[in-house]
């Protein structure tokens, strides 16, 4: 997604409104891949008088990965605001900062840094998932290869439960 910042360059300190989609790449995190909506991101920025760009807004969407109990399909509302500033002519490459070149600021890596930065630790199908601890450990899993760690820890809690 790219701000033509052309008028904010001539009214330095005045505000546009800018709002839009932007698509953001699949994340591998902990060994799961977290699939990532398009974010909707909205905002105001500004040039100063040196013409760097602020840019400050919100970006929402949702984010979808296996549950973290039992690998059902979960999701998550992912929120965040930013508020940062792109220097006029800095490195691109430099990934402590945000820069920009000519009169369009790019905010691809904005969007998708603040996105990830806001990604749960964990994602849960349900709130109160119980995971595979409490299922009985004499059905068989419905999918080959699925492990449940705790099945032999509860079938141990069950047999103390009757002496
Ligand atoms: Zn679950």
């Amino acid at each position: 997604m790219k701000l033509n910042v052309t008028e904010a360059l001539s009214h330095p300190g005045q505000e546009y409104v800018f709002s839009g989609l932007q698509a953001i790449a699949d994340q591998e995190i902990g060994g799961q891949t977290v699939r990532i909506d398009d974010c909707q991101v909205s905002g105001v920025y500004m040039a100063d008088e040196d013409g760097n760009i602020s840019v400050k807004g919100q970006l929402e969407t949702i984010a979808h990965a296996p549950c973290a109990n039992c690998l059902a399909d979960a999701q998550a509302k992912v929120g965040n605001d930013f508020d940062e500033t792109f220097l006029r002519g800095g490195d691109p490459e430099d990934d402590e900062i945000f820069a920009y070149d000519g009169h369009e600021v790019d905010l691809d890596k904005l969007v998708m840094s603040y996105a990830v930065m806001a990604l749960p630790i964990r994602f849960l199908c349900r709130e109160d998932c119980p995971g595979f601890e409490y299922r009985d450990p004499d059905v068989a899993p419905a999918e080959p290869g699925i492990q449940y760690p705790f099945a032999g820890l509860r079938q141990l809690l069950d047999n103390n439960e009757e002496v």
